[in-house]
C-alpha cells in the first residue's frame, strides 16, 4: 500500500462537475489499494474574486484580514469534495490548514511552512479515511491564519508529502505536464517526460506558472517524487526528479518568456561607489523588483548602470529615482519599454560551454537584437524587443532541438 498526495488546482475544481471528476480521480487511487491525502485550491477564480472584493472596501486592507478572507476559498472546496466522495460511498474528512497541523512563520500573505504536525492526518489515514486538506493556508504559533502566497497550494501538497513521507505527490492541473515552452504560443512545444528539480525551479521562477517555485524547492530538499499531470486526461504527465533520466542528450530543456519588461539606465553616476548601492536600496524600499542588472564602467565615458523592471513598475521607478536625484547623484535617466525576456534553461549547459554563444548566434541570424543578458549555471536570459519575443522563442526552440519530432520524444 502506497501513500499518495494528490493536489488539484483551481481550474480542476472549478465547478460541481469538475469536483465530481476529482472525486473519481481520488477514488481511482483508493481502488488501487493506496492511502490518499488530497490537497485542493479554491474553485476557479475564487481567490481573485475575494481579492477584488477586499479592494472595493479598502485600498490597502490589513494583511491579517486578507489572509482570513483568502483562506475561505479553499475551505469551500474541501467540504464540497468530501461531500462528493461520501455520495460515492467513500469516507472522507476535510481539514483546514490548521486542523492539518500546518504551522507557518508569522508573516501574512506569504508565510513559509515551518513544521507540520502530522498526527491527526496520520490517524485519519490509519482509520481508512481519505483526508482532504485545504491548500495555501496555515497557522502561526499564535494561532493566526496565514496564507502561503499566490499559487501556494502546490507547496502545501509537497510539504505534506514530505512530512508524511508519502511515496508520491501528484500535481493535477489543466495542462498535461511541463512543456518545452508555452504551447499556446509555439505549436511545436512538446510535453517533457521528465525534468530535474533545478531546471523546474528556474522555469518556475521565470514565470512558468505550472508549479509554485517554493513547492519545487521543497520537493528538491526532501526528495519528494513529483508528477505534474492533467486532471481531465488520463495520460502520464511530467516527472520532476533529481536528475531527468530521459532526453539527457538535450542541452536545453525548456524556454521561458515574459513580456512587459522595461529597461532603465542611470547615466553619469557621480560617485560610483556610493551611488550604486543607494540606487538599489532606494528601489527595494519602494518595493520595486529589479531583475537583470548591467553595469558598465567605461574609462573614457560616463559610468552608467542599466537594469530591467516590469513595465508596470516603470513609472514608479522613474519617479523614485527622480525624487532622490540629489542624494543619488547622477546626470540623467533613460528608459525603454516594449521589451521582453526570453530564457533558455537546461542542466546540460553546465558541461557544455558555448551555449550562450549558440543562443546569440541563433538570435543574430534572425536579426533579433539582444539588449541585456544574465546567466546562471543552467540558464541564460536575454532581453529583446517584445515584438520579436515569440519569433525568438520559436527559433531557439528549433535550434536547440526541442521541437516535437526531435530527440528524446516518444
Ligand atoms: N487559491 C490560491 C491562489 O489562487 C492558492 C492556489 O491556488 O494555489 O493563489
Ligand atoms: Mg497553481
Amino acid at each position: 500500500m502506497a501513500l499518495i498526495v494528490q493536489k488539484f488546482g483551481g481550474t480542476s475544481v472549478g465547478s460541481v462537475e469538475r469536483i465530481q471528476n476529482v472525486a473519481n480521480r481520488v477514488i481511482a487511487e483508493i481502488q488501487q489499494g493506496n492511502q490518499v491525502v488530497v490537497v485542493v485550491s479554491a474553485m476557479g477564480k475564487t481567490t481573485d474574486e475575494l481579492v477584488s472584493l477586499a479592494k472595493q472596501i479598502s485600498v490597502s486592507p490589513s494583511k491579517r484580514e486578507m489572509d482570513m478572507l483568502m483562506a475561505t476559498g479553499e475551505q469551500m472546496t474541501i467540504s464540497l469534495l468530501c461531500m462528493a466522495l461520501k455520495e460515492k460511498g467513500y469516507e472522507a474528512v476535510s481539514l483546514t490548514g490548521w486542523q492539518a497541523g500546518i504551522q507557518t512563520e508569522a508573516i501574512h500573505g506569504n508565510a513559509r511552512i515551518e513544521h507540520i504536525q502530522t498526527e491527526r492526518v496520520q490517524g485519519l489515514l490509519n482509520e481508512g479515511r481519505i483526508v482532504v486538506v485545504a491548500g495555501f493556508q496555515g497557522i502561526t504559533a499564535d494561532k493566526e491564519i496565514t496564507t502561503l502566497g499566490r499559487g501556494g497550494s502546490d507547496t502545501t501538497a509537497v510539504a505534506l508529502a514530505a512530512a508524511l513521507q508519502a511515496d508520491k505527490c501528484d500535481i493535477y492541473t489543466d495542462v498535461t505536464g511541463v512543456f518545452t515552452t508555452d504551447p499556446r504560443y509555439v505549436k511545436t512545444a512538446r510535453k517533457l517526460q521528465s525534468i530535474s528539480y533545478d531546471e523546474m525551479l528556474e522555469l518556475a521562477n521565470l514565470g512558468a506558472g505550472v508549479l509554485h517555485p517554493r513547492a519545487v524547492e521543497l520537493a528538491k530538499n526532501y526528495h519528494v517524487s513529483l508528477e505534474v499531470r492533467s486532471s481531465m486526461e488520463l495520460e502520464r504527465g511530467t516527472i520532476v526528479e533529481e536528475e531527468a533520466s530521459m532526453e539527457q542528450n538535450l542541452i536545453v530543456r525548456g524556454i521561458a518568456f515574459e513580456d512587459n519588461v522595461s529597461r532603465v539606465t542611470v547615466v553619469g553616476m557621480e560617485d560610483q561607489l556610493h551611488t550604486l548601492p543607494t540606487i538599489f536600496t532606494t528601489l527595494a524600499k519602494h518595493q520595486i523588483n529589479v531583475d537583470i542588472i548591467i553595469q558598465s564602467i567605461i574609462s573614457s565615458g560616463e559610468p552608467s548602470i542599466s537594469f530591467s523592471v516590469k513595465t508596470d513598475d516603470l513609472q514608479k521607478t522613474v519617479d523614485v529615482l527622480s525624487q532622490y536625484a540629489d542624494t543619488l547623484g547622477y546626470e540623467r535617466i533613460e528608459h525603454e519599454s516594449g521589451l521582453a525576456k526570453v530564457s533558455i534553461v537546461g542542466s546540460g549547459m553546465v558541461s557544455n560551454p558555448g551555449v550562450a554563444a549558440d543562443m546569440f548566434e541563433v538570435l543574430a541570424g534572425e536579426k533579433v537584437e539582444v539588449k541585456m543578458v544574465s546567466t546562471s549555471e543552467i540558464k541564460i536570459s536575454t532581453v529583446v524587443n517584445q515584438a520579436e519575443m515569440v519569433r525568438a522563442v520559436e527559433v531557439l526552440h528549433q535550434a536547440f532541438q526541442l521541437d516535437a519530432e526531435m530527440a528524446g520524444a516518444k
